[in-house]
């Protein structure tokens, strides 16, 4: 059957990583693996009220019925003026509807690459858009910005290709949890505008600031050099995934005239429109409760975080470094070079029941063996400083 397969289907691996992590369902062990929100925060009574009125008398036609695949229109509405709150000055026409940003990913690799072009990403970058540009079969490029020098280069691992975009996550990125400043952010802009491509703007983690001012979206500062987003190259990527809920699959893109018209055609293609019950219910609770529900979310995950960074100073041995995110979800370690982040999770899984993600599937190039991700979002304050601990004692021994 195989022999049938198009050639991108042997791109598509299932990682040995996923078969340890399948161990993740014994009692006892702590997981700092998977990036996933904490379920106690999800706003479950706002979203059964908001689910009772979409299928009462009024609504529930049109929440059952097949709908527009630009999506529900309240609700991109109500996106707009979010964008227009973080800087980015845009109106409902401008912003499809997605199921997850995920989705939004895949039809940008569809969009763009052909074989061999080249996607410029972070080295390491978030494994699922890794996946989603994989299928088009392109050559990853590495991005590197560097606020401090107000720089942005990209190397030249990939040979030939032509460069189609550069996408990054500014914000507390999946998996580093580091941010771009706004020198990082203007080079990116300079160097997207030399190579003539297009920058893909993954805001998953934006709404998740624990401390530190918020910095303009890429799209807001290109928006300001340029007055008008029909002439922008960065495209939004959005998702209510990490603040409301991450099952209801909904996120957005906003971007000029032109991309979302063929996003719409992909969309049309693929799934028609995102489920719109999910939309209608969506906007009700975005309506109701986002700008209080947030700041919850935000408090819950700070401290977790400072937690998580307290234990790491207290425990880890000298060698091993990290990142200290002013939001999202995850820290970044660095072990000893020679150190094998694969080996150290049977290790751990197998001595002290800890769990976390080795950091060589982030990096395009297989490197980055000596790296790992921790994830703080699901583990109470007790439990990380736990976990740490015992990673602090197979790490010092
Ligand atoms: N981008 C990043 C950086 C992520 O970490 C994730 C989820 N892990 C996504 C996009 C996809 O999220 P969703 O499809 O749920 O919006």
């Amino acid at each position: 059957m195989h022999q049938l397969f198009a050639t991108r289907a042997s791109r598509m691996k299932a990682s040995e990583i996923r078969e340890l992590l399948k161990l993740l369902d014994q009692p006892g062990i702590i997981s700092f693996a998977g990036g996933i929100p904490d379920p106690t925060l999800f706003p479950a009574d706002s979203f059964a009220q908001a689910f009772q009125q979409a299928l009462g008398p009024q609504l529930q036609a049109q929440a059952l019925q097949y709908s527009v695949s630009e999506g529900y229109m309240p609700l991109r509405q109500w996106i707009a003026e979010h964008m227009c709150q973080i800087g980015v000055e845009c109106r409902a026409d401008d912003v499809l509807i997605t199921s997850g940003s995920q989705q939004a990913l895949d039809y940008l690799g569809k969009l763009f690459l052909s074989p061999g072009d080249t996607a410029l990403v972070g080295w390491p970058t978030y494994l699922g858009a890794l996946a989603a540009f994989n299928a088009y079969e392109p050559r990853f490029d590495r991005l590197r910005t560097n606020g401090n020098a107000g720089a942005a280069e990209y190397g030249t691992e990939a040979g030939e290709g032509a460069i189609k975009f550069a996408y990054l996550s500014p914000d507390f990125a999946n998996p580093t949890g580091e941010t771009v400043d706004l020198r990082g952010r203007e080079a990116l802009l300079d160097l997207a505008q030399d190579l003539g491509c297009a920058i893909i703007e993954d805001g998953a983690y934006q709404a998740l600031r624990y401390d530190g001012d918020a910095i303009p979206p890429v799209l807001a500062l290109e928006l300001a050099r340029k007055g008008d987003l029909q002439a922008c190259r960065t495209i939004y990527c959005g998702s209510f995934s990490k603040t409301l809920s991450p099952g209801l699959r909904v996120g957005w893109v906003v971007a000029a005239k032109p991309i979302i018209s063929q996003l719409v055609l992909m969309k049309q293609a693929a799934d028609l429109h995102s489920a719109t019950i999910n939309q209608m219910a969506v906007h009700q609770v975005a309506q109701a409760c986002f700008d209080t529900h947030i700041p919850k979310v935000r408090d819950t995950y700070r401290a977790r975080r400072d937690a998580m960074l307290a234990a790491l100073d207290q425990h880890m041995p000298d060698g091993v470094s990290w990142t200290r995110p002013e939001g999202g979800m995850f820290i970044w370690l660095t072990l000893p070079p020679g150190s094998d982040g694969a080996q150290l999770l049977a290790c751990a899984l197998d001595t002290v029941k800890v769990a976390f993600v080795p950091g060589q599937a982030f990096h395009p190039d297989g490197s980055g063996t000596n790296t790992i991700r921790l994830s703080f979002s699901n583990s109470d304050e007790a439990t990380i400083a736990e976990g740490i601990r015992r990673l602090g004692q197979i790490l010092g021994t």
